[in-house]
């Protein structure tokens, strides 16, 4: 017998190439007129489109947004939204844009128009993760849902072929994890699928040709299917150690992702093998864990953590904190690399 409870967001999303141009249209929409740009470093053509396209609407712009959303930097755009006066917030970029715009909107109430430019699917979740040199916090409340979502994919057809390949194996990660999720329903287990279907059609279009649009919309079809996933319900072992390697060591969030999904599925796969044959249908490959590190593989992925930076001297420290059975040799594996059996 199936049963479940699901809850979905109501975030409003808008989806197109070119959507960003009506970006005034859903700043009003929100009854709002001062809007504040927050943005990071690599995206500073479309923040500037979109302070353009407000106009008048534009209260300014902070362009200091981090990776795991640091409270320093928080701080610092904290004081500038009320220096301002402003009363809505514009992010713009990817998870650390997205991340930077929920902190702020969490803070002051004022609500949240996210405008997307990698695959990390924050934009439509309630989640927030903040760093403050310890380690990482994460809280999730249905305010920190961005009430927007303006989906433009001309903005990630400059996103590196590198990036574009981790940005979506993360969202990947999503879907995975909601399959084995003791949350999962009907309708999560749907966009899952349909959300690892098309990443995996879109990722070879893209690392062939980054300026591909029908492959681009696919991915951001799938980051956004993906990132419902995450919002909708928990997430498992895979979230938590990327989680822990990010926010403790300083690891880059996709790269982590990237290297860990198919390490993280080899160790779930007894416990999941209806969600790891799901997985393997999408990705049409016969066996998921080892599959997907091939595709990896071959799109230029990381495969080790030792790549992205951690030591191993840090690997004992490491398994000391998560609680998942067998953590240690999970994370020997994921350090060197290895292929999955
Ligand atoms: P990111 O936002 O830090 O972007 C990675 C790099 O890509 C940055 O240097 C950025 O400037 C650049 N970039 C982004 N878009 C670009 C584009 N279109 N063209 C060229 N360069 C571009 O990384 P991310 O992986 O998108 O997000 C990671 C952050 O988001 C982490 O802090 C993570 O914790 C958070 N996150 C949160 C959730 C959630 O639900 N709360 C979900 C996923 C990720």
């Amino acid at each position: 017998m199936t049963s479940f409870a699901y809850t979905s967001g109501p975030a409003r999303v808008v989806f197109g190439p070119g959507v960003l141009d009506r970006l005034p249209e859903e700043v009003r929409r929100l009854g709002r007129s001062r809007a504040l740009v927050v943005s990071g470093a690599g995206t500073a053509g479309a923040a500037a489109q979109a302070a353009a396209n407000l106009g008048p609407l534009l209260a300014g712009h902070f362009a200091g947004a981090a990776m795991h959303t640091p409270v320093d930097v928080t701080a610092e755009a904290l004081e500038l939204v009320r220096s301002l006066d402003a009363d809505c917030l514009v992010s713009v970029g990817g998870g650390s844009a997205t991340g930077l715009g929920k902190a702020l909107s969490v803070r002051t109430g004022l609500p949240q128009i996210a405008v997307p430019s990698t695959y990390a699917g924050s934009e439509v979740t309630p989640v927030l993760g903040e760093t403050d040199g310890t380690g990482k916090t994460t809280r999730s409340a249905p305010e920190i849902l961005p009430e927007t979502v303006l989906y433009d994919v001309r903005l990630t057809l400059g996103l590196p072929v590198p990036l574009s390949v981790t940005s979506g194996v993360n969202a990947m990660a999503h879907a995975v994890e909601a399959l084995y999720s003791p949350d999962a329903n009907p309708a999560t287990g749907a966009l899952a699928r349909r959300a690892i279907t098309l990443l995996a059609g879109a990722l070879p279009g893209i690392v062939a040709d980054p300026g591909d649009v029908d492959a681009r919309s696919d991915a951001l079809t799938g980051a956004w299917l993906a990132g419902i996933c995450l919002g909708t319900v928990r997430m498992g072992p895979h979230h938590k150690l990327c989680h822990m390697l990010g926010g403790s060591y300083g690891l880059p969030h996709a790269p982590t992702h990237t290297v860990m999904l198919p390490q993280v599925m080899a160790h779930q796969a007894a416990k999941a093998p209806e969600a790891m044959r799901v997985v393997a249908e999408a990705l049409k490959v016969r066996d998921a864990p080892s599959g997907l590190y091939d595709l990896i593989t071959s799109w230029g992925g990381p495969t080790s953590l030792r790549e992205l930076g951690l030591t191993a001297g840090e690997l004992d420290d490491a398994a000391r904190r998560v609680d998942i059975d067998g953590v240690r040799a999970l994370l020997g594996v994921a350090y060197q690399g290895t292929r999955p059996p």
